[in-house]
C-alpha cells in the first residue's frame, strides 16, 4: 500500500513539473517571437512638397508581427493625426498610432512645404531703341515676381557690363535667377579727327597756340566735336615738342583719345626780294598821333602804301591805326611805351611792351603784325645799358618769325632839322641813286608829315613807285652795336 502511494505520489508530481516546463517552454516561444505591431508608411518618413500644392497623404498601414510566427491576423487601424497646411511654408508632422493589446505604436511623418520655385524676371524692350556709345545705355525696364514672395522688382541687383546688363534676384527660400541683356550698342567707337595732322611743326611766336580744330563723330555719323575734351598746353614761346589730348568720356567709363604732337621750332623767315624797280618805303613812326589822318589823307590823295611803326602813347588817334590798314598801308609794332629804359632792360619787359602794342593793333585792324622797328632802330646804344640786349633780341624776335626793319634814309627829323624843306632835302638826297629806299619819318611831327607831299610828287617824278613793308621787304638793316 505504501508502495503503491509513493508510486501515485510521484506520478502527480511528474505532472506538475511536465506542466509547469510547458508553461515556461509556451512563456519562453512568447518572448522569442516578441509580437508587435508593424506600422508602414507608405512614401518616405520625410516628405518635401511645393507651396501651393495640394496635399495627399500617402498613408500608413499596421500588422501584427513576430519574429517567430510572422504576420498573423489581418490588418491593424491607424489613426492618423496632424494636419498639412501645404499653403504655409514649414514643417509638419503627422503621427500615426496602432495598438495591439494594451500596448500603443507610433510612427511619425515629416512633411515639408517649401518655396522651390525661382523668380521670374521679366525684361522690357522699348521699340527701335539703339543705345549710343556716348550716352551709353539706358535701362528700359524690368521685373520680378517670385510665386510665393510676389513682387521682387525692388530686390533686383543690377550689373552693367561694356556690353550687356546682368539682372540677379532671389526669393526668401533662397531661389536665385539671374538673367542678362545684350546691348545692342551702335557698332564702333567715335572718330577724332584732327585738322592740321597729329604731328604739326609752328613757329616760336609771340601769340598764343591756334588750335586748327578736330572734328569727332560716331559710326551713325553723329556730330560729337562738342564733346571733345581737349588738355595739354603748347607754349608758343619755348621751343619743344608738346603733346595735346583730343578726349570724348562715355557716359559709362569708356574713352576715346587722340594725340597731336606739336613741335616749336625757330621760325624760318621768308627771304628778301629786292625790288626790281627803284622803290620808296615811307615810313613813320612814333603814331599814331594828331597828323596820321593828314598824312593817311595825302597818301590816300596819291594812292601811295607807306608802313606805321605805332606806339599806344597816344589812345584818342588809335582809330588811324584801323583807317591806314584798311587803306593798304602795314601796320607794324613799334612799342607800347616807347619808354627805352623800361623795355630794354630785359628780353621779359621787351616782350610784354611788345605784346600790348600788337593788341592795340588787333583792336584796330582785327590781326596781329609780324613786322616792327626796335625804338632807336637796331643799332641804338640808348640800350647799352643793358649789355648785349639788341644782340638777344633781334635773334630772338627773329627766331619768332618777326622781321624788324631799320631805315637806309634818315629825314633827321627826330634830330636836328626841325623844317619841312629841310625833311624833304634829306629825303630826296638819301634816295637819290638808291634802289630800295628805306625812308624814316614820324608822324607825330607835323613839320615832317607836310614834306610828304613834295616827296611823292618828286619820287613820281623821278620813277621811284611808293610800297609799303611786307615780310620780303628789304630790311636795311643796321649793324647791332649792342
Ligand atoms: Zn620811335
Amino acid at each position: 500500500m505504501a508502495r503503491q502511494r509513493r508510486k501515485k505520489e510521484r506520478g502527480v508530481v511528474g505532472r506538475v513539473l511536465l506542466l509547469y516546463a510547458l508553461m515556461l517552454a509556451a512563456a519562453l516561444l512568447i518572448e522569442l517571437d516578441g509580437r508587435h505591431v508593424r506600422l508602414t508608411l507608405s512614401g518616405g518618413a520625410e516628405t518635401v512638397i511645393a507651396v501651393g500644392s495640394a496635399y495627399t497623404d500617402p498613408g500608413c498601414s499596421a500588422v501584427s508581427d513576430g519574429r517567430l510566427f510572422g504576420v498573423r491576423g489581418g490588418p491593424i487601424p491607424v489613426k492618423a493625426t496632424g494636419a498639412v497646411d501645404a499653403g504655409t511654408p514649414g514643417e509638419y508632422v503627422i503621427d500615426y498610432e496602432a495598438s495591439l493589446g494594451t500596448h500603443v505604436y507610433h510612427t511619425q511623418r515629416t512633411v515639408r512645404v517649401a518655396d522651390l520655385t525661382a523668380p521670374v524676371i521679366r525684361l522690357e524692350r522699348r521699340e527701335g531703341y539703339t543705345p549710343s556709345w556716348f550716352d551709353g545705355y539706358e535701362e528700359e525696364g524690368y521685373s520680378a515676381s517670385d510665386n510665393y514672395d510676389g513682387d521682387l522688382t525692388d530686390r533686383v541687383r543690377r550689373s552693367e557690363y561694356d556690353d550687356c546688363v546682368v539682372y540677379e534676384v532671389s526669393d526668401a527660400a533662397g531661389n536665385e535667377t539671374v538673367v542678362m541683356r545684350q546691348i545692342p550698342y551702335v557698332p564702333g567707337r567715335p572718330v577724332i579727327t584732327l585738322a592740321g595732322g597729329e604731328a604739326t611743326e609752328i613757329p616760336l611766336s609771340l601769340m598764343p597756340y591756334a588750335d586748327p580744330g578736330w572734328r569727332a563723330a560716331d559710326a551713325a555719323g553723329n556730330d560729337m566735336s562738342a564733346y571733345v575734351r581737349v588738355e595739354g598746353e603748347v607754349d608758343t614761346g619755348r621751343c619743344g615738342v608738346y603733346e595735346r589730348s583730343y578726349r570724348i568720356d562715355s557716359g559709362r567709363g569708356e574713352a576715346v583719345c587722340v594725340t597731336r604732337q606739336v613741335s616749336v621750332v625757330p621760325a624760318t623767315l621768308p627771304e628778301t626780294v629786292i625790288p626790281g624797280e627803284k622803290t620808296i618805303y615811307l615810313t613813320f613812326d612814333d603814331g599814331p598821333g594828331p597828323y596820321t589822318d593828314e598824312l593817311l589823307d595825302v597818301l590816300a590823295e596819291y594812292g601811295v602804301k607807306a608802313s606805321f611803326f605805332v606806339t599806344c602813347r597816344y589812345p584818342a588817334y588809335f582809330d588811324a591805326v584801323g583807317r591806314a590798314y584798311r587803306e593798304g598801308h602795314s601796320v607794324c609794332v613799334h612799342t607800347a611805351s616807347h619808354n627805352y629804359y623800361q623795355i630794354y632792360s630785359g628780353e621779359e619787359a621787351y616782350l610784354e611792351d611788345f605784346k600790348a602794342c600788337e593788341e592795340m593793333i588787333r583792336e584796330q585792324t582785327g590781326g596781329y603784325t609780324t613786322l616792327f622797328r626796335f625804338p632807336g632802330g637796331s643799332s641804338n646804344t640808348v640800350s647799352s645799358f643793358n649789355k648785349g640786349i639788341m644782340t638777344r633780341l633781334t635773334a630772338d624776335m627773329n627766331a619768332r618769325g618777326y622781321q624788324y626793319f631799320d631805315w637806309n634814309v634818315d629825314s633827321d627829323d627826330a634830330g636836328r632839322t626841325r623844317s619841312t624843306a629841310g625833311v624833304y632835302r634829306n629825303i630826296i638826297n638819301g634816295c637819290s641813286g638808291r634802289t630800295a629806299c628805306v625812308v624814316l619819318q614820324h608822324d607825330v611831327k607835323d613839320y615832317s608829315v607836310a614834306a610828304v607831299r613834295s616827296v611823292i610828287e618828286w619820287g613820281l617824278e623821278n620813277g621811284y613807285v611808293f610800297r609799303a613793308l611786307d615780310m620780303t621787304s628789304p630790311t636795311a638793316h643796321h649793324p647791332v652795336a649792342n
